[in-house]
């Protein structure tokens, strides 16, 4: 099952990427990044659907598959922006 995410904003001069599970290797989001670097966060306007409903804001972002845990909610303070920070070497991405 693939969400659409209501929250999800399109982003000039961004890039596709494609996240999927470290464990399982299931889809877990496509994301719109910017800029060059590794990932560290997801910030959910830029997450474009997600195999996590988050539509329900959850606290975490675990895989529906392996049940393991990828990323945590967290509001960041200086922007006031809603993020997910990823849990290194728990996801992996590709381009789209
Ligand atoms: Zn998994």
């Amino acid at each position: 099952m693939i969400y659409e995410n209501p929250n999800h904003r399109r982003v000039k001069g961004s890039r596709l990427l494609l996240i999927t599970c470290g464990y399982c290797k299931k889809e877990i989001a496509h994301y719109q990044k910017v800029g060059k670097g590794n990932l560290l966060r997801m910030y959910v306007p830029r997450i474009v659907r997600s195999a996590v409903d988050l539509s329900k804001k959850p606290g975490a972002l675990s895989c529906p598959k392996c049940k393991k845990q990828l990323a945590t909610r967290v509001t960041l303070r200086r922007k006031g922006k809603d993020a997910y920070v990823m849990k290194r070497s728990a996801f992996n991405s590709a381009e789209l």
